[in-house]
């Protein structure tokens, strides 16, 4: 369906007619439209969360397995942001917020978008350019016509690797190459050339990675050498923003205990939360922090995840290779690989 939603819409414009991909612009409407329907009632919302979370799993696996690069998901996280502000601000009662609580949650919102920008803008420096080596050899016309006879016994082991990788797996890896000999080069098969240690091939963006950790459907980008530290930035400052947010808005709309007081200043947590669906205004706000939840677990998910492998010395790429490699526990791996790619 998304691959179907993929072709041409024109929307008139400057200089000619400009054309939009529909996956692009339909979260503009079903993000709102499965907020506001939530506000119905409590069953209601549980519901499309849920639908929501297994909507969206179901059409990454579904870019995934057809290497499809779309805007979707980018798409849904601009109208995600754009919406939680909008109610933020017009929605939630603002005379029980201070003007600082206020300040605090909107510099943290625009302090992890723009670190998420930046993990957007840099991801082409993350690229192996065409002219990588420093000489014409280094430019293989192919495994077939590699010129010595180490380079064509790697290639033969990573083929051989590749026969016994599963069919999902041959759609991320089946054209990279690794680093078996040490201080021998990288041939990518794909982009038919001599790549940097530690860069893999992304099947998505059609082209070598530096220290390739993963590609992020949600930046519709790849994660690597140059955006990996703004990506964790941006991810540390969403999740701070995200849960700020959260309990800013559920303090204010139900009623709040105090869990301590550091520093004269208290911290408040929501309690009875059972008056939210008496009115829309209430009802949407309750809805949002619910769905800023839902977004930040999913964040501390990734974190905790990135945390692992930073202690592991590993990218996520390389990791999953590795298990697969090393073929330790295939059926929780493939489980496991379901649930967090
Ligand atoms: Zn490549
Ligand atoms: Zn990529």
């Amino acid at each position: 369906m998304l691959i179907a939603f993929q072709d041409r819409l024109r929307l008139p414009w400057r200089g000619g007619a400009k054309r939009i991909s529909p996956a692009a612009v339909a979260p503009a409407f079903i993000v709102p439209l499965m907020l506001g329907l939530a506000t119905l009632n409590s069953k209601t919302a549980v519901v499309l969360m849920l639908t929501l979370v297994g909507f969206t799993g179901w059409g990454m696996q579904v870019a995934k397995r057809t290497a499809t690069r779309t805007n979707f998901f980018l798409s849904w996280v601009v109208f995600s942001v754009v919406y939680m502000i909008i109610i933020f601000e017009f929605q939630v009662p603002l005379l029980e917020l201070s003007p600082e609580e206020n300040y605090a949650l909107m510099f943290f919102s625009c302090a992890a978008l723009y670190c998420l920008y930046s993990t957007k803008a840099l991801s082409s420096l993350n690229l192996v350019s065409a002219q990588y080596g420093t000489t014409p050899k280094d430019e293989l016309p192919g495994i077939a016509e590699a010129s010595s006879g180490e380079e064509q016994a790697e290639a033969q082991i990573t083929l051989q690797m590749d026969s016994v990788l599963d069919v999902d797996e041959m759609v991320d890896d089946s054209s990279e190459r690794v680093d078996l000999m040490h201080g021998q080069p990288n041939i990518c098969e794909s982009c038919r050339k001599v790549t940097p240690r530690r860069a893999y091939h992304c099947p998505i963006c059609g082209t070598c990675v530096k220290r390739r950790d993963h590609h992020s459907y949600w930046l519709n980008c790849c994660i690597g050498e140059r955006n990996y530290v703004w990506y964790i930035c941006g991810l540390i400052l969403s999740e701070i923003a995200l849960l700020l947010g959260a309990n800013l808005t559920l303090t204010s709309i139900c009623h709040p205990f105090m869990v301590v007081r550091p520093l004269g200043y208290p911290v408040l947590l929501p309690d009875d939360c059972s008056e939210v669906f008496e009115s829309f205004e209430l009802g949407i706000s309750f809805v949002v922090a619910c769905y800023a939840l839902l977004i930040s677990g999913y964040i501390a998910f990734i974190l905790a995840r990135q945390a692992y492998l930073w202690w592991k010395g590993s990218t996520l790429h390389e990791y999953k290779r590795s298990t697969h490699a090393a073929g330790r526990g295939n059926r929780i791996w493939s489980l496991w690989r379901a649930i967090i790619k």
